[in-house]
């Protein structure tokens, strides 16, 4: 919606933020495509009036010091704080026409407020979205927990959330691939479009890439926009809950398919949400044996349901008796670690086979000693995983879903938005594996 007065004047706030005054956080709740960074995604589209609206973009906006008068830059200050103020009055009253629900991380303190926020409005190379289901990330959980590493990244206030499944409402003047009606997810990462990855098809290893619900408005809401690049639209096969987990499965696909698995043994460390179905996927890729460790019975009960050959916690059995029990001899050919936890890790390296293949999706909370022996003298290949392949994983994750691979049973909680808090509660009990929220009335 843009017509109502007080969406108007959160537009003006977020212009002049763009154009001198980066550090005025409250723009980042509104997360329009053409304000909050997208437009640089959009340049691989360019148009002369896109061009024009992209003269001062927000990275360049936090790079240059503002080049203004000081009687300027006061009056400047003052009309920005004023909106400011009147914007946050807005938020604390009741809802206007224009507003939507939206998780928003609000204060610098624990916790997720379900307030009332302007709608994201539109540009011309993004596509609007009503969100119908999202997921909890464990992202998310470090953004309610408000930890270090959420203290530093977040600014505050923010929409956050990522995973997300929703219907497209309308489409920027400039987009003709999207229309409205059709069931869509977005790629978390919103890319720059410029840097010498993305010019050569690497987005996913862009240089200046943002993350949605981490450094631009997010999911958790009624309506989101994203650049037209950063749409996949679903295939009618694919179920929609499913759908709504399109990123963290991105994530389990991204890292099971790195190394060829046909025939070959898997070792998966960390049986979370995202461990089991990249179980799942080496599964349908032809793996022999799929083995996976978790020290949560909940989890490694989860991981057999997804037909896993062995599901055991490394404290009670070790890798090497799995091994004898199945009859190998020579360790596995290929790691996935997906735990973050060393010993986890370090257990991974001392059972891989020489010339084995390591990939890593788990984020480890800090440095990680490892017997660099073991790599070395058995040649292992270890490589690090960010993200989704844009767009190779999205195929792959659909192609997949459509040839018989299901991963529903990851789904275990379903709540309304409204009782979000329940939904990290059941994340933080350790015996779900992936929490919904339903964001449809
Ligand atoms: P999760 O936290 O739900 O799962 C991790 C699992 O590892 C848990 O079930 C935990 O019990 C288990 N674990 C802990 N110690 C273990 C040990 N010693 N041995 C075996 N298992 C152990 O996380 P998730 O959502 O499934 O994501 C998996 C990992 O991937 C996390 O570390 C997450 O931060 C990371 N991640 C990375 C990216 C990326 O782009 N690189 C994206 C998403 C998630
Ligand atoms: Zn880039």
């Amino acid at each position: 919606m843009t017509g109502s007065l007080d969406s108007s004047l959160f537009t003006q706030v977020r212009d002049h933020r763009e154009v001198a005054a980066p550090d005025l956080n409250p723009s980042l709740f509104f997360g329009s495509g053409r304000h909050n960074g997208a437009n640089k995604n959009s340049t691989e589209e360019p148009t002369e009036k896109a061009h024009e609206e992209k003269k001062t973009p927000a990275r360049d906006a936090r790079k240059c010091p503002m080049r203004v008068s000081g009687g300027q830059r006061f009056l400047f200050f003052v009309a920005v704080e004023k909106h400011r103020r009147r914007a946050f009055d807005m938020l604390s009253g009741s809802r206007k026409a224009g507003d939507m629900k939206a998780l928003v991380k609000s204060r610098n303190q624990v916790g997720l407020w379900l307030e009332d926020v302007p709608e994201p409005q539109i540009g011309i190379n993004d596509v609007k979205v009503r969100v119908l289901l999202t997921g909890i990330c464990g992202t998310d959980l470090h953004i309610y927990d408000w930890d270090e590493w959420a203290r530093g990244t977040i600014p505050v206030p923010l929409v956050i959330g990522h995973e997300f499944v929703g219907e497209i409402v309308e489409v920027g003047s400039n987009v003709n691939d999207f229309h409205p009606g059709e069931l869509v997810s977005g790629e978390g990462h919103v890319v720059c479009g410029r840097c010498r990855n993305c010019l050569a098809g690497r987005r996913h290893l862009c240089a200046n890439t943002q993350g949605v619900g981490v450094n631009r408005a997010g999911a958790f809401a009624e309506y989101i926009v994203l650049p037209m690049t950063n749409i996949w639209k679903h295939s009618p096969r694919v179920p929609i809950e499913v759908a709504a987990i399109f990123d963290p499965f991105g994530n389990a696909v991204h890292t099971a398919l790195s190394f060829p698995v046909l025939g070959e043994d898997v070792l998966i460390t960390g049986a979370g949400p995202i461990g089991i179905m990249a179980a799942a996927v080496v599964r349908h890729a032809g793996a022999r044996y799929v083995v996976i460790t978790d020290i949560n019975p909940h989890r490694l009960q989860l991981a057999q349901q997804l037909g896993v050959n062995v599901a055991i916690d490394p404290k009670k059995k070790s890798l090497k008796e799995v091994q004898k029990d199945l009859g190998m001899h020579e360790g596995f050919d290929v790691g996935l670690e997906m735990s973050g936890n060393a010993s986890a890790f370090r257990e991974m390296l001392a059972n891989m086979s020489h010339g084995g293949k390591v990939a890593m999706l788990g984020i480890p909370a800090g440095e990680m000693a490892i017997d660099w022996r073991q790599v070395i003298f058995n040649m292992l290949t270890i490589k690090g995983i960010y993200g989704r392949e844009m767009y190779e994983t999205w195929y792959k994750m659909t192609v997949m879903l459509e040839s018989g691979l299901d991963i529903s049973p990851v789904i275990t909680h379903r709540f309304p938005y409204a009782e979000f808090q329940k939904g990290f509660d059941a994340m933080r009990s350790g015996s779900a594996g992936k929490v919904l929220l339903d964001w449809r009335q």
